[in-house]
């Protein structure tokens, strides 16, 4: 497989971008190498510049559950594009979808739109120390909730994938108001509300982690979190950027019996635009401008495009047999992959929940922050390269999930699968 044309293209960015890349995880730094530039997506593949092609196991870090150009989406795009891109102005489009997103997500009474995931958690954090008149916010170590300064605590995705401290350009008297915990461990969440909860605005959590490579949560952890949240007056914000619509169509929340005080949306709920939108109990989003004091606003929030793809998107996955169909290739990849480390001698936990998944190089289970650093990121970056080789697109880091659409039939299943036998082979040799 060739790659001349995006090592060129590569060469080119990284004069004027820095690293070369609009987002850092979009760089090969977890696995070495230079990233491949891509044309085209159709379904479940994707081409490259040089014309390779490879089954898409990234789906644009989750957005495209759905695939690549899926044609109700593109249609729907087209189609309000051409009635203008933006108003700056509310659209009846805006309304169908709130109250689309409220009926499917029984925790969200009133709902906000924003253009990404980490608008929706800046906000959504801003208005939980709004309403408790708290300061300090809880979150959990390894979980990534976006590029705010609230969060750029021990975060993971591509601060962990890069190695990076707490980043520079936090204030530190900022970063002293993010409270960490181990995930999974409802004990240290207790010692810290035990001893700071007065102060806590919100605890913020990935229900299913897929910013340190998949993680499950133990039964009973965030039941066990609700609870001691209610306890001590400290809100709940269930951070589905990730699961929402993924892994169940209201969510983990629905999947794990939760009623979050907050939630925040973006990825599949946008439809592969910019998307997102933060919402919850109607007295604590009451308090967002201009029917509260707590401002929050985007020039291009709402914006009839992007809820034109979200709303195409949204009902699509209300087809029947969308989740059983998801976990049924989420469930052949998981034992496919397990079979074929195991034949090649290749140590592994392969982590999932429904079409979130994780390969770890590790024998260990993997459950936290601790756990997953111990995976073997050079032995994942030989798989990485090795996959690349034979056609498949993982993301390009240990500590990131991989995303499957349903665009994925039997066929692609037996494509990567052949694929991780000969990868898992090459390195038990
Ligand atoms: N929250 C979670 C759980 C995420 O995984 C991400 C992005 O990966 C974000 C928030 C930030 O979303 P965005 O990249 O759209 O700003």
């Amino acid at each position: 497989m060739k790659h001349a044309q995006s090592q060129a293209l590569f060469a080119r960015a990284q004069a004027r971008i820095p690293g070369g890349v609009n987002s850092p995880v979009r760089a090969f730094r977890g696995v070495g190498g230079d990233p491949v530039f891509f044309k085209e997506g159709s379904g479940a593949w994707l081409t490259d510049v040089d014309g390779n092609r490879y089954v898409d196991l990234v789906g644009s870090w989750g957005p495209l559950i759905l695939g690549h150009a899926y044609p109700p989406i593109v249609e729907a795009i087209v189609e309000a594009a051409r009635r203008g891109t933006t108003f700056g102005a509310p659209v009846a489009a805006e309304v169908e979808f709130a109250e689309l997103l409220c009926a499917t997500v029984p925790s969200v009474e009133k709902v906000r739109l924003v253009s990404s995931g980490t608008e929706a958690t800046v906000a959504a954090v801003r208005v939980a120390r709004g309403f408790t008149g708290r300061d300090s916010i809880l979150k959990f170590e390894g979980c990534f909730h976006g590029a705010g300064d609230p969060f750029l605590v021990k975060a993971g995705s591509g601060v962990e994938t890069l190695g990076l401290p707490d980043s520079p350009g936090v204030p530190s008297a900022l970063a002293s108001l993010t409270l960490t915990a181990p995930f999974n461990d409802l004990e240290a969440v207790e010692r810290i509300f035990n001893e700071k909860g007065k102060d806590i605005a919100c605890a913020i959590i990935e229900p299913v982690v897929g910013n340190m490579g998949v993680l499950v949560p133990r039964p009973g952890f965030l039941e066990g979190l609700q609870k001691l949240c209610q306890k001590h007056g400290v809100l709940f914000v269930l951070d589905e950027v990730m699961t929402g619509f993924r892994l169940a169509r209201g969510g983990a929340q629905e999947l794990y019996g939760l009623k979050p005080d907050l939630t925040t949306l973006a990825k599949v709920v946008g439809g592969g635009m910019p998307l997102g939108a933060y919402g919850g109990r109607r007295d604590i989003m009451s308090k967002v401008a201009p029917e509260g004091p707590v401002y929050q606003s985007g020039t291009l929030s709402g914006n009839p495009v992007a809820v034109a793809a979200g709303l195409a998107c949204v009902k699509a996955l209300a087809a029947p047999g969308t989740y059983a169909r998801l976990e049924q290739l989420g469930l052949l990849l998981e034992e496919g992959f397990r079979a074929e480390a195991k034949a090649a001698g290749v140590p592994v936990t392969v982590n999932r929940v429904g079409s979130m998944i994780t390969v770890f190089f590790t024998s260990e289970p993997v459950f936290d922050y601790a756990s997953a650093k111990k995976a073997d990121t050079a032995k994942f970056g030989r798989f990485f390269h090795a996959m690349l080789q034979e056609g498949v697109y993982l993301p390009p880091s240990q500590f990131e999930a991989a995303f499957i659409s349903l665009a994925i039939g039997e066929p692609e299943v037996a494509h990567v699968l052949a694929a991780a036998r000969k990868a898992f082979r090459a390195l038990g040799d």
